[in-house]
């Protein structure tokens, strides 16, 4: 339960004034819905009103705030032309001016004669001086009513500024004292102050440098951010450890047999993370672990070689894809290597359905089968396993902490988790992403690949480049053709696919084939089949062949309109080539002319293969937020802390929870108590059920 002292932050946004049931919607969507989202919502300019100059001294284009004595009205004579108030001060005349405005409503606040204090921004018209539209408009006795500082703060459509400013001021006198959660002599270290003036200090920005990231009430509340991210995740890895697991520990003959069957040696990084992998089952904790490797560096063998380690103990293992064809495709790999080794493989997707699924339903619960291969369909409720020991969940970037931790939760007592990723992430968002896993790296790749030579051309050479996959098609090549990601919309991406499909079609006639994601899920296993036989040469494709497709013998791979696509997605994309001893080649066609942050892409892209520099560099380009497309990605979504500039918070932030957990993983000392309003201040209150007196 969320304590009583929290509670006010987090009432609905329209109990704050000004927030009526019409704005109520537009905020919401803007900040989310309760008045804690708002305090997170911080300005992101300033409006300073303290220049108060006499009307001589007034500057073109400045904010003012002038004393005037209110002169003569000049309604317009047409009503397209604007309303002027003539008014002045001892130095000088100007003219405030108003488009569709009520008369009467203008000389009831700025009556003639009388004394008021405008603020706005001052224009020259014609050698006029003159301010339309003026922000504030008030009696002189007024004057400290009118804000001096005004937060600017990121708006909506249909939102007005007024209305924010008010419900965030207003959300100022909601803010409970809450006791001290940082550690006070890092408090000092940094200068930062209190919760509560943090929160106030960085919705009343005095200077232009308040608005900065570094500045020291926002980098107190992104610390608060990172400590409660960090928190939560260590709490979620302290659960596991302390979940009973089993020691599953094969004797190595299927695995012996499997190895013998391989076309080829295991890497040095192979072995070595298997290793770990081995030593985390044979342990008597759960293991909860990440296998980060590239795109192409082997990962799918090691999985199996795991899984073959539950088999050989007598378990069963499982393996999860996020996708139909990617799940296909992992039991076409393993099915001749299992065959080899006598190990009962069953493939389990959505469309096994009816008889064919009750059956293997009923192969898995009475453990006929060794290993199920399969999408989600796997972890539905009337799945059971006889005894399953081991689970691995490929291309994992789609999931987030708490699917993991439901996904343990289906093995029952002591089921092993490996989560596969092929998106190279950076160090540093490895931990606020998988800070609760144990990481294993595949840093090398299997011997023999030749480099992807990538080059990028504008799509107006089009014509050179079919002409260049015409000869490519002569020395035998097959070629990917991925279309541009138009909109989140897997419709209109298909309508961008089948266009490009019927013009390459025009001149290479059959060998050109289509696959996207409103195709059905039989249609595309047709085409992706008879790419990988080489039927079809030239594969039209939008970005479902992004996430591990392997057809080896496919060495070319045209990308439309790269400029569209994000450094990690090109990565993945090329990462589809260059899988065999074959030379390969990626070309990048992009629109003409290139935004600065596209070049940049386009250029890291030529100079490198590496995943984890590439991932850095994507980092540095787009910041941290986005990395992924945060909410889909399973990537935890900041509303404060910038990972990309804040890594040494970030790095401080592991350091400290894991001080904290050390000494009291109940939470239960006095800093404990004032840790847990944080964890509920940002919303990571699962992990509060973690701890035995949550
Ligand atoms: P990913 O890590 O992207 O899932 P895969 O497991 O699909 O990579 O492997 C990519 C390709 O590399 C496959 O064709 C696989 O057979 C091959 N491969 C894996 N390990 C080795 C190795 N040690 N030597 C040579 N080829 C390998
Ligand atoms: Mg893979």
């Amino acid at each position: 339960m969320r304590p009583e002292i929290l509670f006010p932050l987090f009432a609905p946004v329209r109990s704050l004034p000004g927030i009526g049931p019409r704005l109520e919607k537009r905020v919401e969507n803007l900040t989310g819905s309760k008045v804690v989202d708002l305090l997170w919502h911080l300005p992101c300019g300033l409006i300073d009103r303290r220049s108060r100059p006499k009307i001589a001294e007034i500057r073109d284009g400045e904010i003012a705030t002038i004393e005037v004595t209110v002169g003569l009205h000049v309604p317009p004579r047409n009503p397209r032309l604007p309303y002027r108030v003539h008014v002045s001060d001892s130095t000088g005349e100007m003219q405030i001016v108003f488009f569709n405005t009520r008369p009467d409503h203008l000389l009831k606040t700025l009556p003639e004669g009388a004394q008021r204090i405008v603020s706005g921004r001052i224009e020259f018209y014609q050698g006029q001086a003159q301010m339309t539209h003026p922000d504030h408009i008030v009696k002189p006795e007024e004057m400290p009513s009118l804000p001096l500082l005004e937060p600017v703060y990121p708006l909506t459509a249909g939102l007005p500024l007024r209305a924010i400013q008010k419900a965030a001021r207003a959300a100022m006198n909601f803010l409970p004292d809450l006791p001290e959660w940082q550690d006070p002599s890092w408090l000092k270290a940094r200068g930062w102050q209190s919760w509560r003036t943090a929160v106030q200090a960085a919705h009343e920005p005095q200077t232009l440098g308040d608005l900065e990231t570094g500045a020291p009430a926002r980098a107190r509340l992104a610390y608060d951010e990172l400590l409660a991210n960090q928190l939560a995740l260590g709490l979620v890895r302290l659960r596991m450890r302390r979940l009973p697991g089993r020691s599953v520990a094969g004797d190595g003959r299927l695995r012996k047999q499997v190895i013998a069957a391989l076309p080829f040696a295991l890497t040095a990084a192979q072995t070595r993370t298997l290793d770990e992998i081995l030593a985390d089952m044979t342990g008597t904790h759960r293991m909860l672990r990440l296998l980060q490797g590239d795109v192409g560096s082997g990962k799918t063998v090691v999985a199996l070689l795991a899984m073959l380690n539950a088999v050989e103990a007598g378990f069963q293992a499982a393996m999860m894809a996020p996708t139909e064809i990617l799940a296909r495709q992992h039991h076409a790999t393993l099915a001749p290597l299992c065959a080899a080794a006598g190990v009962r493989l069953e493939l389990l997707t959505g469309r096994e359905k009816g008889a064919r699924r009750a059956a293997i339903l009923d192969s898995v619960a009475n453990g006929e089968i060794d290993i199920l291969v399969g999408t989600h369909a796997l972890f539905q409720e009337d799945v059971g396993f006889r005894a399953l020991a081991f689970a691995v969940v490929d291309e994992q970037h789609r999931f987030g902490v708490h699917q993991r931790l439901m996904l343990t939760a289906k093995g029952g007592v002591g089921t092993d988790v490996l989560v596969m990723t092929a998106t190279p992430i950076p160090r540093t968002l490895t931990l606020t992403a998988y800070g609760d896993m144990d990481v294993s790296r595949l840093d090398e790749k299997p011997p023999g690949r030749t480099p992807v030579v990538t080059s990028a051309l504008p799509l107006e050479r089009l014509n050179d480049v079919v002409a260049s996959l015409r000869r490519a098609l002569d020395r035998g090549a097959q070629i990917y053709w991925v279309c541009p990601l138009v909109e989140e919309s897997d419709e209109i991406d298909a309508a961008a696919a089948e266009e490009r499909n019927k013009h390459l079609h025009s001149i290479f006639g059959d060998i050109v084939g289509l696959v996207h994601g409103r195709m059905k899920a039989s249609e595309k296993d047709n085409v992706m089949a008879r790419f990988a036989a080489g039927d079809i040469r030239i594969l039209v494709a939008t970005t479902v062949i992004e996430v591990g497709v392997n057809v080896p013998s496919a060495t070319v791979m045209v990308i439309e309109h790269a400029e569209r696509f994000g450094l990690a997605q090109l990565h993945q994309l090329r990462g589809r080539v260059g899988r065999g001893s074959e030379k390969s080649s990626c070309l990048l066609l992009y629109q003409s002319p290139l935004g600065e942050t596209a070049e940049a892409r386009i250029r890291i892209m030529r100079e490198t293969e590496d995943g984890f520099r590439i991932a850095e560099e994507d980092l540095r380009l787009r910041g941290a937020g986005e990395l992924l497309g945060t909410r889909q990605s399973g990537m935890p979504s900041f509303r404060i802390a910038r990972v990309d500039e804040q890594r040494e918070l970030l790095a401080a932030a592991y350091d400290d929870a894991m001080l904290v957990l050390n000494a009291d993983p109940e939470l239960v000392s006095p800093r404990g108590g004032a840790l847990r309003n944080l964890l509920y201040l940002f919303e990571r209150d699962e992990a509060i059920r973690y701890l035995r007196s949550g």
